[in-house]
């Protein structure tokens, strides 16, 4: 049989050559530092038998920045971690633990719990394994054979996931360690140069609350130490910035024990809800959207004409209304949707765009929220315009335009991702022939750069997913517009063209900011907390010296009572005041003493600068901020 490599030339093995062997074929050093082989573009354990034909790349441990080498170095760590823990814990039982993006985790039931600070044995316990020297043997059993070995060593959790497993099953063994996975692995811990165990965190088993809570240990590893050092440096960056640490620092929400995952947002929190909501309103205004409101509760008939019951009904909260099944809204396209329906419509009328920042409720599971990020409550920047056919184009366009605009506000940079239709379907293929051509030509026109994610759409149409990179590179999911031909007709609505008969009519669902809580998060952590002064909850902070100062320090806010101002007339020193505000990263700061007055100004800015200003140049520079 033959392989291609990466330069063209075709490589002549025996049969069943694996990737290990056609290393081996071009040289033994290569052989020696390979990690793995990509198969046509997958990912190939080296163990495993090449395709006639195919063409292969050999990754070595020079490819240290490749994402796939160091996916398999961290899978190959997570099992050294997992055999570390059961010698160090006897009677730990292991559940699943994959490589993930940056790093890697393993989940385990210790039969004591343990705290953070058994953290770095456990690292020591690895690093003892790499030095003793481990290599990884890979050898496929039937069902029965896996769960026997793991039943014998009282591995429950392990027989579970042998049981729901499909298509072969392997063991990597390493050691007297053996564990049940699909791969790829590493040849041997070698290339293993560096690794951190970077955090406990509580994790179901399955991400089922009713499951047994875990004790899940993440880590990361790379082929160098300089490449972790990098890597440690960011991931402090990430911490300073986290937006749940900075919400409780600059005063802008929290969360409680009596609902989960849902914000209960602080006055400064809602000085930036404010902020966004307004631009909302003025864009939608310039942009010909209507604003509506419809109602939070409907009876479970406007969700299966939807179709959004059954499929989505364990995400929707349920009630019982005059003992009928009902459910808080999860979405607001059922409303958009009667409220579309209440007349006959005429093409004179489209496009019509409505509008609606609804709180919509999702029943996530509690293991999976995560501060602003993952919530229960979603107050998105709703709007579904429903248009003809031939507006579809046009509309997508401007929709588009729309989104570039509102996050270049924000200095966030866009990409697009096209998701085609997904297997849960419906319709006809000729209706998402035409659907997700539409939006394909939109990007085009628009020249927006996009990727396409085969299968990834709504059931209901094709979609085109915004991505932001942030200020530290990281990417975030926000808008999506969703091209639908489905529910209007699913609601029977229809338009009445010139020709006087009833056209099928199309809906674009689109939300820009994606929701409040996720964009506020994601911005939170993007200006680490430090918002330009016209989003900042608090912009200018006046800090009287002494008591004598606090009369002339209210004045002068009163004077500035277009921007949000606060006095700080706690009897505080003047120091410590001026700390707390670098703290809370208020953009101005005027100290109020005995040399001030209007004509005279002492001005301290967020980084330092320091000047003396009169009022109106005051005035004058902060209308360019
Ligand atoms: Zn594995
Ligand atoms: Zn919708």
């Amino acid at each position: 049989m033959k392989v291609v490599l990466p330069d063209s030339t075709e490589l002549e093995l025996p049969d069943g050559a694996t990737g290990l062997d056609a290393a081996r074929a071009i040289g033994p050093k290569l052989a020696e530092d390979a990690v793995l082989v990509r198969s046509n573009g997958h990912v190939q354990d080296l163990r495993l038998p090449l395709d006639d034909g195919r063409q292969i790349q050999i990754l070595t441990t020079r490819d240290s920045d490749d994402p796939d080498a160091l996916y398999v170095l961290r899978h190959s760590a997570a099992h050294l971690l997992a055999e570390a823990v059961r010698r160090l814990y006897p009677g730990t039982k292991i559940a699943i633990g994959p490589p993930i993006e940056n790093g890697f985790y393993y989940d385990f039931e210790f039969p004591e719990p343990i705290g953070e600070d058994a953290l770095e044995k456990i690292e020591e316990e690895i690093r003892k394994e790499i030095d003793e020297g481990r290599s990884w043997n890979r050898e496929e059993v039937s069902a029965e054979e896996a769960k026997r070995l793991f039943e014998e060593q009282g591995e429950n959790y392990k027989v579970e996931l042998v049981d729901t497993a499909d298509g072969p099953i392997s063991l990597y063994t390493q050691g007297d360690f053996t564990d049940l996975c699909r791969g790829p692995h590493l040849q041997n811990a070698e290339p293993i140069k560096a690794i951190k165990l970077t955090g406990l965190a509580g994790a179901y088993w399955r991400g089922d609350e009713k499951n047994t809570q875990l004790t899940r240990i993440y880590g990361t590893a790379f082929f160098n130490q300089a490449d972790l050092d990098t890597y440690l440096e960011r991931l402090e960056e990430a911490r300073r910035r986290d937006h749940r640490r900075l919400g409780q620092q600059l005063d802008l929400f929290h969360f409680s024990e009596h609902s989960p995952g849902s914000p209960l947002w602080h006055p400064k929190g809602m000085a930036i809800w404010t902020e966004l909501e307004k631009i909302r309103q003025r864009e939608n205004r310039k942009r010909g959207y209507l604003e509506v409101r419809t109602p939070l509760i409907y009876d479970a008939d406007t969700f299966y004409t939807s179709g959004h019951f059954p499929k989505y009904e364990d995400l929707m909260f349920k009630l019982e209304v005059d003992e009928h099944p009902w459910a808080m809204k999860a979405m607001n396209c059922p409303g958009h949707m009667l409220l579309f329906g209440s007349r006959p419509r005429s093409y004179r009328e489209l496009p019509l765009r409505f509008a609606e920042p609804a709180p919509l409720h999702r029943n996530e599971l509690s293991g999976t929220l995560h501060g602003l990020l993952r919530v229960r409550i979603v107050t998105q920047d709703d709007a579904h315009i429903f248009c003809t056919e031939e507006q579809i184009q046009d509309e997508i366009a401007a929709v588009v335009d729309y989104a570039r605009y509102l996050y270049s506000l924000f200095d966030l940079t866009a990409s697009a991702e096209l998701s085609t239709r997904p297997d849960n379907k419906i319709g006809t293929d000729e209706q998402w022939d035409m659907t997700e051509a539409a939006l394909e030509e939109a990007l085009k026109l628009n020249e927006i750069p996009y990727t396409i994610a085969p299968g990834e759409g709504a059931f209901y149409g094709p979609k085109i997913d915004l991505h932001m990179e942030d200020s530290l590179g990281r990417k975030w999911q926000m808008g999506t517009i969703q091209l639908d031909s489905q529910m209007p007709s699913r609601f029977g609505l229809t338009y009445v063209g010139p020709d006087n008969t009833e056209h099928p009519l199309y809906v674009i669902h689109r939300a820009l900011y994606g929701s409040y809580e996720r964009f506020i998060g994601i911005l939170i952590e993007h200006y680490g907390g430090a918002f330009p002064f016209w989003l900042a909850p608090v912009q200018l902070r006046v800090i009287p010296v002494g008591e004598a100062h606090r009369a002339a320090a209210n004045e002068l806010a009163e004077k500035l009572g277009e921007y949000r101002v606060e006095v700080d007339e706690r009897d505080e020193t003047v120091g410590k005041r001026i700390r707390d505000s670098e703290v809370e990263k208020i953009p101005v700061v005027i100290v109020y003493g005995d040399k001030e007055s209007d004509e005279s100004l002492a001005v301290r800015e967020r980084g330092g600068e320091q000047s003396t200003k009169s009022l109106d140049d005051l005035r004058d520079y902060l209308a360019t901020l």
